[in-house]
Formats: structure tokens, sequence, C-alpha cells
């Protein structure tokens, strides 16, 4: 599958998602159980049975063999889960499963989902079998491992996602020995799933004749969109070294195209800037990269969890970690680079910042590690609170159980023709604001927890027969990452996620808009008003309040009323560690901690004030060129 469209693909995705990471089992020791024994007990009448379940991006189809009362044999068959991903739990999870008669095998860190869509798969099988799942959940016993092992390096870094892989190549270019630690099973991180990255003046960006801006022309407007309130000494050093990043990733064999712009939204912006991942995708590409590591001795170590920075009279002298099997690994090492890639997945660190609910799009691993890491040793922080709002969709979290993944609901949440209310009742933007990803992450995120999208029963009606186009809406809905029906075509599923829905209040029904409101917890003195102020709009061709496209002015007629649940969508924090323009990292009273460096988003907080900024693959843009410079600086460091 290829990654340069992820998006699409990552609805189903989060819809099911549970963002824990745990570790696999491959080390786990066997509890050996006898073949007669299993006929005996298990009940399983033989054959071979089939079943699916949801992964990241659509059905994992399995098989499974029975035969003489034991799970002989599991296989996945068909499935489109994201190449770099799927790989190690297609592998592991079956042969675990065999090895020892259970289904309480841990699922593969960073590929949670796919391993989940297995294991779901083969408990439906072993029902098919006459099976009961209670007898195939014997947890598997684990060996306490107080084993440690020791390792030295020039430079470490921790997480090899976008930034953590682009500074473990420059460092070991610089002649170092580097470790690289991941803590899931596969490089690439959320980077991974990104389409590609902005930079200008790259080799490729200079020969298009239509690409006229200068660099200080962007630094210019960036400190505009931001009022001001950013590092420009920062901002400057990554726009003037992004061109180079594009270039070094192709002499490394990254295969890039530049596109130019990638949101239709901004398809006439001046910053012509974005260059798209082509041929094998970010994390295949870069996994063959990284694998020259070991020409200086270094070596990538997957499955292992940096947990600790070791201090020396004041610098850095290494890195405490844990493998997946709890063994302990201790690496002495004078450079470390933080690669963690923020802290969006973590639920209670976006809530304790934010205080509301997100949908978060990300591999489940981004905890805030190095960022904790650094700040337990005295490392300061800029611009911790600044989070990547893009996009919007349901929520996530109510509509994971709904049927077709309540991939329609998802799509209602953008809709441009509908009308959009927050939980006071009022109107907040124009609703073809979908088509810019940050604008509407961040007008839904203005909005806390949730936002509410109203229609009426002929809204309904009409997308379930014929599609928006039965409206006049002529457009897709386009917000970040949406998939579900096209405008032209019968939303066919609609109906029955929303009766769904109306059990857990993703979706709310009325006859009239006082009951609707009451049900919601949405003022409903206000929402009247809201519809009565909309319907004028709509009847006089004019949208007073907001001056969306009259294409999408469709009037609210007569009951019954829906409400659809949306929530603004974020796809990484991005403020962190302070650090110097050489991607050292700071500590509170400004002064370099010697040998630590950051990159990624675990850094980047100078460089917003407290929104993503509307150009498109800015956060891939600094990513890489912060890592490919992290890796560089510490290199020299070391020397
Ligand atoms: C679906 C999607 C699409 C996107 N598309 C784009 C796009 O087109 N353009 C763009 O500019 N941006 C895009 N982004 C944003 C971009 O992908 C992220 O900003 C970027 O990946 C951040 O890079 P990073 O290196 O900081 O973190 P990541 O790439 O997430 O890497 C961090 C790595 O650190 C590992 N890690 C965490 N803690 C530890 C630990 N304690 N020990 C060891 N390893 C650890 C994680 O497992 C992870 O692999 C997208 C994001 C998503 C989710």
């Amino acid at each position: 599958m290829k990654i340069t469209k992820p998006l699409l693909i990552l609805l189903c995705l989060l819809m099911v998602v549970s963002m824990a990471a745990c570790s696999p089992s491959s080390n786990q020791p066997q509890t050996p159980v006898s073949k007669e024994e299993d006929a005996k007990n298990t009940g399983l009448t033989d054959g071979a049975y089939t079943a699916s379940s949801k992964g990241n991006n659509g059905d994992v189809n399995v098989t499974v063999l029975i035969s003489e009362g034991r799970i002989e044999q599991v296989q996945v068959g068909e499935h489109n889960e994201t190449e770099g991903i799927y790989e190690t739990p297609v592998e592991r999870i079956p042969n675990a499963i065999v090895e020892h008669q259970s289904l309480a095998i841990d699922t593969v860190s960073g590929a949670t989902h796919t391993s989940k869509a297995i294991l779901d798969a083969v408990s439906q099988c072993i029902q098919q079998a006459g099976g009961k799942i209670e007898d195939f959940s014997t947890p598997i016993e684990t060996a306490a491992s107080d084993a440690a092992e020791e390792y030295e390096a020039d430079v470490v870094v921790i997480g090899a996602g976008g930034s953590g892989s682009a500074a473990a190549v420059a460092a070991h270019q610089k002649g170092a020995k580097v470790i690289a630690i991941e803590k899931t099973a596969n490089v690439g991180g959320s980077a991974a799933m990104s389409g590609g990255m902005a930079a200008v003046n790259s080799s490729m960006q200079i020969a298009d004749p239509e690409t006229t801006f200068t660099p200080s022309e962007w630094l210019s407007d960036w400190m505009m969109q931001q009022n001001y309130m950013v590092s420009a000494p920062m901002i400057y050093k990554f726009i003037s070294e992004s061109g180079r990043t594009v270039d070094w990733l192709l002499e490394n064999g990254m295969e890039l195209n530049f596109v130019a712009h990638h949101q239709e939204a901004l398809m006439d912006s001046p910053f012509r800037t974005y260059h798209a991942w082509t041929g094998e995708g970010f994390a295949a590409s870069m996994s063959k990269i990284l694998s020259k590591l070991p020409e200086n001795g270094g070596q990538l170590m997957t499955e292992t969890t940096a947990t600790q920075l070791i201090m020396e009279d004041g610098k850095i002298a290494g890195v405490m970690a844990k493998k997946s099997d709890g063994t302990i690994v201790i690496i002495k090492s004078p450079a470390v680079i933080l690669a963690t890639g923020g802290y969006g997945a973590s639920e209670e660190k976006i809530m304790e910042v934010l205080g509301f609910k997100t949908n978060g799009i990300n591999t489940g691993t981004q905890t805030g590690d190095g960022i904790s890491m650094a700040i337990a040793v005295g490392a300061a922080t800029e611009g911790y609170s600044n989070v990547e709002f893009h996009g919007a969709h349901s929520a996530f979290d109510l509509i994971a159980g709904l049927p077709n993944g309540g991939a329609s609901l998802n799509h209602m949440a953008i809709n441009p023709g509908a009308l959009w209310v927050n939980v006071d009742g009022y109107r907040f933007t124009n609703e073809d604001i979908c088509y810019d990803s940050s604008y509407i992450g961040n007008i839904t995120a203005k909005q806390g927890d949730h936002y509410y999208v109203l229609v009426d029963q002929n809204f309904i009606d009409t997308l379930s027969d014929e599609g928006a186009i039965g409206l006049g809406i002529t457009k897709d809905g386009a917000s970040f990452g949406n998939t579900g029906p096209k405008h032209d075509e019968a939303w066919t599923t609609l109906k029955e996620e929303i009766e769904a829905g109306l059990k857990n209040g993703v979706t709310v029904k009325a006859d009239t808009l006082e009951d609707l409101a009451a049900q919601a917890g949405v003022n409903a003195k206000n929402l009247v008003d809201t519809v009565k102020a909309y319907n004028e709009s709509c009847e006089a061709g004019i949208d007073r309040m907001f001056s969306k496209k009259d294409q999408f002015m469709v009037p609210i007629g007569d009951g019954p009323y829906y409400l659809v649940m949306g929530r603004t969508t974020q796809l990484c924090t991005l403020g962190g560690l302070k650090i110097t323009t050489d991607m050292e990292v700071v500590d509170t009273n400004n002064q370099v901690i010697p040998g630590l460096y950051s990159a990624g988003v675990d850094c980047s907080g100078s460089m917003y004030n407290n929104a993503y900024v509307s150009y498109e693959g800015v956060t891939m843009g600094w990513v890489m060129t912060s890592g490919r410079l992290a890796g560089e600086n510490a290199g020299e460091y070391i020397k």
C-alpha cells in the first residue's frame, strides 16, 4: 500500500484505535500443551475456518486450520495494511497463537490495529469451530528479566521516526557510531503516514519556472500568520536549510517529487513548497538508508524504549532503555538526540494542556518520553502546549464500534452543506472551511470537546438516496484524511450509522429543535435563533455572517432534526524542548546541556504561536531538516 495518500485510509484506522502500545510476544517462553490434551479439552471441530476483522486500512482476512482439536495453523490472507508496519504482526502473531494455543498474545507496538485485527479474526474462527474464547485466553508467562546489556556509541538517537532517522543517518555520515533506539517494531513513526515535506530552494524547486517567492518572503508571511509570536531565527534556519535537506534525502536514496501543493484549498498560494514521497514511500526507503548504520559499528534497536538519560559532570553520558522482553539496556554515549515525536498519543497529557479531548492520529507511541527525560535533567521547554490541529472528524472513541466504522458520520462532521453549531447553539464558522485542514482543525478546537453538525430529515434522506449532489453540493467535504462516500454517490450506510450512534450520543435525533438541543446539552434558544438567521441567509442567497459559498447554503426545513458530533483532529504536538538553532537542548538558565540534542516535534515550539501554519508539509520539512542538522551537529560535537 502506498503511503503517499495515507489520509483517506487512516480514517477507518482511527475509528477502531486504541492507542495502547504493548510489547511483542516473541521472547515469551512457551508453555507446552500436548496435542492429545488439546483435542480433549478444546471442543474444536477440525477444519479450515475464515474470518475478517478491521485493521488500519480495512479488513484483514484470516484462515485458521484446526486439526486434532488444536490450532494447527493461522494464515493471514488478503489485507490492505500499511507496508512497513504490517510485516511484524502478520509474521509474529499467527506463530505465537499456534505456539501457545492462546489468544492472550501481546500486540506489536506501533502495529496495534493490525495485531488486534488478526487476534479478533482468529477468535471468530475459534468460535466458528465450536470453541470458547475463555479456553484460549490463558495468559502467557513472561520471564522476569533482570538481565542488562551494555553498549557504547558515539551518538544515541532516541526514536527512529522521521526526525530520528534523519539524525541517525546524518551522524553516521559524520563518521559516528550511532545506535538508534525505537520503541516500535518499525522505522518511521508518524512520519511513515505523511505524504511529504515543505522546502524551499531544493534543486527540484529551483528548476520549477512557476516558483517565484524568496525564502525571506516566506519567513515574513509565516511571522504574520503567527502574529510575530515566534522565533524568527529558528524559522529562518529551517527555511534556509530545507532545500538542502531535500537534496540530501535524494542523494541518500529517498524518492521525492516536487508537486508544489498538496491541498486543494492552498492551490493558489505563492508558497510552492510541497515535495511528496514517491517510490517505496517514506518508511521503506528510510529502513534501507538506516541499514548502513553497522558500517561504523552502530545499529538500530527496535522494540526498545528509552527510559532515562545518564548524566556525568553536567554532561550527557548515555541512555538507559528497556527491551520488550524486559532486558535493561545501558548505552554509554557522549551525545544523545531526542526525537520521540512529542506527546500527541498521550490522551492524559493532551487533556492536561488543552482541557478537552481530540481525535489523535499517530502510532500510539508518541507519549512525550523524550521531553520528560530531558526535563528530568534540567531542560527548559518552549511552546509546550502547541498542538497541530489538522482537520476534524466525528468523535473517534464514540464511532469506533458503529457499523461501517462510522465512516459516513466522519464525513457528516465536515459536511459543507450542513449548519455547524457549538454547544452554545451558535454557528461558529463558514462550513466550507472544511477544505483547509489547518483552519478547520483550529476553529473546531476552539469549540472545545466537540461541536455538532445540524441537518434535517430531507438532508439525511437525500444523502442516503442520491448523495450530496441531490442537495446541490457538487464537491466532497475535504477535511484532512476523511474517507466516506463521495458527493455523487448514495450514502448507503448513513441511516444505519445514525441509528447506532443514537445509543451513545454521537448522534441525536428529535422532532423539534428545542428537544434536539435539550438532548445534546446545547443552548436551545440560541440554536433556534441560529437556525432562523441561517435560513434567512439561505433565502437571501448570501451568507450574511460568514460568506459561505452559495452552493453550500442548504436551508434547514422540517424535522425530524439530527445532530452529528464532530471533534477536532490532531496529528502531533508541536512544542516541547527549548533548543538553540544548532538543535542543542538548553536548560532553564538558557545554557546548553552538553551532548544533548533534539529534533522533530519534540522541539518545534518556538516556530508557532498557538496554532499550526496554513502551509503544507511544514512539520515534515522541519522534522527532516532538524533531524539532519541535529545529526550533523552531534557528529561534530563528539569529535
Ligand atoms: C496521518 C498523518 C499524516 C501526516 N502527513 C503529513 C504530511 O504530509 N506532511 C507533514 O509535514 N506532516 C505530516 N504529518 C505530521 C508528521 O508525520 C509528524 O509531524 C512527524 O512524523 C513528526 O516527526 P517526529 O520525528 O518528530 O516524530 P515521529 O515520526 O512520530 O517519530 C517519533 C518516534 O519515536 C518513537 N519513540 C517514542 N518514544 C520513544 C522512546 N521512549 N524510546 C524509543 N523510541 C521512542 C516513536 O515510536 C516514533 O517512532 C502527518 C501525520 C499523520 C499522523
